[in-house]
């Protein structure tokens, strides 16, 4: 039996569930789901943090005791991974029993070994960090994480001597190139191991914290939070009384953010050599999301939380734009324009699109059956091909965390099914009564939906569970990686359902120009009047493209530098219907006075104004030249 163990940190409860959490996690149940679809059995481990000062002061400073603080917010955790289709195996907590012995066993077993010293240290300590602090980490006197000065404090404690064990550790890392993923991380820790280790300080006296895991052998001192910490991993599949702990601590994984590279690249290894247990197999460390500082910054505060964007988006759209847009181990920004313009792309226009058509034409062409589908031309094996070596392609993108490149390949592949449609048109094949050819396309399209929905369930499980629903299959027999690359497996005249459209448009954010669907917004406006003077708030002014190119990284976005008279950036979702070389000297109407919006990282400060009909998009353009920035009312 193939295995796997994936785990994300613990989470420390001094904060409630924000994006960064979100993404960890999302990422865990994604490679979880992914093993899954492999035949893998996984064991996939999540929780809380719970011991240190942060807390006590945390529960301090909202009237609680440390125990009733973390309950409720340890809940909390526990009740927002749902709202993602998390699908953890054990949500452990540190404040739990098992754990504790766990803690206290091996402080017991390292203690004997004599890798455990005590001695006096006086050092510099800060309380935000909950360590003390070396005189080459400070930043003009202060703590470069907390900008505080930190406290001399001169106690007796207990070290743990890593210095021992650094030369295996940087020897470990040179045999195993892959230990650490993304390699850049590797480096970053090999950089530390050579600087030198220090004795880490495992102990806090009772008198200054009382909220820890007591040291087995000296009741006057609690654990270190890190110590403590790391060691869920072990206790969380067992460790040592349940012999079922080895077989998953054998192809163990861990996910994390890279602030806290350092414990789990460094302590933890360690901590494991010493009790003489194999290391984990992998680390696999991913970057931050920024916030974006523009409009939306202000309704959002500092913080996104997850539950929130869920309500707003629904967990699949926000569960693929995480994945789709940060490349893992990199930072990336993080907005809600940019999940709606995404997911609206990606999700809506060309997958759900594809989806919502192909069913569409069954029901109508086929009364709503598999259709039997006539000779196999070049033109279907060519889509068959082209989608199957996507899969393959997304697969090994997929296996090596390259989550965002594995979605822009299986895009890639929709599209070219959406081009298949507009090619063959099964309208015409229909009208023409060429029921042979008719039932081939779309039998073709529908083995595409079932591929799809399969290889796309580890990132948005419920619709693809819908669209299996509505093929007519069941989920549990069809979500295996192997099933899904087996061409032909609907059989026709196998009812399917039309279903509800999977990824309704969003309404479009502010800076979009008009769209071909009317959506609800746009009735709304038509069903009111309102006097002059409103239409006059808007300044409406001719200007000059003087520059167009495409946005990085995106299809549908233009960055257009406009002349009105004064020079600006706006940015327009109309790159698939103009080149940047046949706008530049056009004069458009610009709406001059809305609120600059960030998009993807450009600042567009206005939005120009174009028609859509069903043969597609064109600007509004002055009859004749006029002065750039003239009046338009
Ligand atoms: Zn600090």
């Amino acid at each position: 039996m193939k295995r796997s163990y994936l785990t994300t940190p613990i989470y420390y409860v001094n904060a409630e569930p924000h994006l960064g959490h979100a993404y960890t996690t999302v990422v865990a149940d994604t490679v979880a789901r992914w093993k899954r679809l492999q035949g893998y059995e996984v064991f996939f481990l999540t929780g809380t943090d719970e011991h240190g000062d942060k807390i006590v002061r945390a529960a301090e400073a909202r009237g609680l005791t440390p125990r009733e603080y973390v309950d409720r917010i340890a809940e909390k955790f526990r009740q927002t991974w749902p709202l993602l289709h998390i699908q953890y195996t054990r949500f452990i907590r540190t404040t739990e029993p098992d754990h504790k012995r766990v803690v206290q066993h091996v402080l017991q077993l390292l203690y004997e070994k004599g890798d455990i010293s005590f001695g006096e240290y006086e050092g510099l300590y800060c309380f935000g960090c909950e360590r003390f602090l070396t005189r080459k980490e400070l930043r003009d006197g202060l703590c470069p994480d907390h900008r505080t000065p930190p406290t001399p404090l001169r106690e007796s404690n207990y070290f743990f001597d890593l210095s021992r064990y650094q030369n295996w550790l940087i020897d470990h890392l040179q045999k195993h190139p892959d230990f650490i993923q993304p390699p850049g991380y590797r480096e970053e820790v090999l950089g530390l191991l050579r600087e030198g280790l220090e004795p880490l300080c495992i102990s806090r006296p009772k008198s200054r914290l009382s909220w820890g895991i007591e040291f087995p052998f000296d009741p006057n001192y609690v654990t270190y939070v890190w110590f403590d910490a790391l060691l869920n991993y072990l206790s969380g599949i067992g460790y040592p009384d349940d012999p079922s702990w080895e077989k998953w601590w054998q192809v163990a994984e861990h996910i994390i953010a890279k602030d806290i590279l350092k414990p789990h690249a460094i302590y933890w290894p360690i901590m494991l050599r010493a009790l003489g247990l194999p290391v984990y197999r992998r680390l696999h460390v991913h970057g931050y999301w920024n916030l974006n500082q523009a409009k939306m910054s202000k309704s959002l505060g500092n913080v996104v939380r997850p539950g929130d964007l869920v309500s707003r988006y629904g967990a699949d759209r926000v569960r693929y734009f995480l994945l789709r847009e940060m490349a893992f181990g990199q930072d990336a920004e993080f907005s809600e324009e940019a999940l709606v313009l995404r997911t609206n792309a990606e999700l809506a226009n060309d997958f759900g699109n594809l989806v919502f058509r192909t069913l569409s034409m069954v029901g109508k062409y086929c009364q709503g059956r598999v259709p039997v589908p006539g000779e196999e031309t070049p033109e279907d094996r060519t889509l068959k091909e082209r989608l199957l070596s996507a899969v393959e392609n997304f697969a090994r993108e997929m296996d090596h965390f390259r989550f965002h490149l594995g979605l822009s390949l299986l895009n890639e592949a929709v599209r070219e099914a959406n081009r298949y449609v507009d090619h063959q048109a099964p309208w015409e094949l229909n009208k023409k009564g060429k029921q042979d050819r008719l039932g081939r396309v779309l039998y073709t399209l529908l083995e595409a939906l079932r591929v799809l929905a399969v290889v796309l369930w580890p990132i948005i499980p419920r619709s693809s569970e819908l669209l299996l629903g509505n093929l007519g299959l069941s989920p549990a027999e069809e979500l295996s990686l192997e099933r899904a690359l087996t061409w032909g497996r609907l059989k026709p005249g196998q009812e399917v359902q039309r279903g509800k459209a999977l990824f309704p448009r969003l309404e479009r954010p502010s800076f979009e120009v008009p769209d071909r669907e009317k959506d609800s917004a746009e009735e709304k406006v038509e069903e009111k009047t309102y006097p002059l003077e409103e239409f006059k708030k808007w300044d409406l002014r001719v200007a000059e493209i003087v520059a167009a190119e495409r946005v990085p990284g995106t299809d549908r976005l233009l960055r257009l530098t406009v002349r009105c008279p004064e020079e600006r950036t706006v940015v327009a979702g109309i790159a698939e219907h103009y080149r940047p070389e046949e706008l530049v000297g056009k004069q458009v109407v610009l709406v001059a006075n809305l609120k600059p919006a960030r998009i993807r990282g450009v600042l567009s400060q206005g939005m120009i104004l174009a028609a859509r009909d069903e043969k597609g998009l064109k600007l509004l353009v002055p009859e004749e030249t006029v002065t750039p920035g003239a009046e338009v009312g």
